[in-house]
């Protein structure tokens, strides 16, 4: 098949290209690097059955000749998409008109990579499916929250109004190689602490929950809904062990064997206290479950991260430093 992956150079995305390549498709990448480097596509360069298109999908773009397409161009990092929130909306909602546009003129199934900030703060643990979420719509994380709820909005009117065969997967913290080493996401910013010796910075007291995946069970987990028949979703995917900001640090200090110090720092507003999937949807539908454990998935994680140099990434303004914004 030919299949556009949008978001192809970013960290899922370029595990999803592996993937999909290994099954023999062609690969079209539409990213315009906004969160990714050129570094992580490097070897993808060389593959005859993968092409880059370098561009922001708030603009329009049209490709003919597409079996499926992957929607997963979006900052998702909180630094990231807090960097230009106007940017991170228009691209949940003008760029998924015209990925939605694209896909219904090729005629073809099209995935979009939601994610569990649709459920906001939740107010029920897990969270299945049918919670409708706890967003708030004017506070800081709210042009990623609500850009992918109107996201999801817009795939179930398309489908409804133009009888699309869509797919909407609400994604869990998900962590692996190739995510930013300053991306400011609790594991990237954890490991590479501990790697570099620096103390390692918990939010509040740690005792905020979160599931951490293993980026090729998503993966996984991805390729299943594409290519399932007679299932839209929304379906969660996400790994049901939840662990405390605090035991994640402890087992990256064990497994990096690193002497840094824990400090805290406040708590960004608006950071959801628990957050847990129901995943018996994703059992039912698509025989999936995690199989990564987070010790392995650490470990293979830890390994890459030790094979960068945190000197060629440019660090941003960490937010407790940055003027405040509240
Ligand atoms: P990432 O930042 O590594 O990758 C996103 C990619 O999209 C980057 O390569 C970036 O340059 C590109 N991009 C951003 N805006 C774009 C635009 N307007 N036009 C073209 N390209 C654009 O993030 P990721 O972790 O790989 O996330 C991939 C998708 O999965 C995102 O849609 C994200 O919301 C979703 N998701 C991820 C997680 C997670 O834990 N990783 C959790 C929930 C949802
Ligand atoms: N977090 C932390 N220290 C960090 C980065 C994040 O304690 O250096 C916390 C953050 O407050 C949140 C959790 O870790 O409670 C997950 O944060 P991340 O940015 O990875 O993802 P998200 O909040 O989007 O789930």
């Amino acid at each position: 098949m030919r299949i556009v992956v949008t978001g192809g150079a970013g960290f899922v995305g370029s595990h999803l290209t592996a993937r999909l390549l290994e099954e023999g498709h062609e690969i079209v990448c539409i990213d315009n690097f906004m969160t990714s480097s050129e570094q992580t596509v490097e070897p993808f360069k060389a593959h005859p059955r993968w092409e880059l298109i370098q561009h922001d999908i708030i603009d329009p773009v049209f490709l003919e000749g597409v079996d499926q397409l992957y929607n997963l161009a979006c900052p998702a990092a909180p630094g990231h998409y807090q960097y230009n929130p106007v940017r991170t909306i228009k691209t949940s909602v003008q760029g998924v008109i015209n990925m939605l546009g694209m896909a219904r003129a090729n005629g073809c199934r099209i995935l979009q990579a939601s994610t569990s900030e649709v459920y906001g703060n939740p107010t029920v643990t897990p969270q299945s499916e049918s919670y409708h979420g706890n967003v708030n719509p004017i506070g800081r994380r709210a042009c990623y929250d609500e850009g992918k709820r109107a996201a999801e909005t817009l795939f179930f009117d398309y489908r409804r109004e133009h009888d699309m065969d869509i797919r909407v997967a609400r994604i869990f913290n998900t962590y692996g190689p190739h995510m930013h080493p300053f991306d400011g996401r609790v594991v990237s910013n954890f490991i590479r602490q501990a790697i570099a010796g620096d103390d390692i910075t918990i939010f509040s007291d740690g005792s905020q929950t979160r599931s951490f995946c293993y980026v090729s069970d998503l993966v996984d987990g991805l390729v299943r809904l594409m290519n399932v028949e007679d299932f839209t979703g929304p379906v969660n995917l996400g790994n049901p062990e939840e662990r405390t900001i605090l035991e994640l640090a402890e087992i990256i200090l064990e497994l990096t064997g690193s002497r840094s110090s824990l400090t805290t720092r406040p708590l960004p507003p608006d950071d959801p206290v628990r957050r847990c999937p129901d995943i018996t949807l994703a059992r039912e539908q698509l025989g999936w479950d995690p199989t990564v454990g987070i010790r392995e998935g650490l470990e293979e994680t830890i390994a890459y991260f030790q094979g960068l140099d945190f000197s060629e990434w440019t660090p941003p303004t960490p937010y407790w430093e940055a003027p405040p914004q509240d």
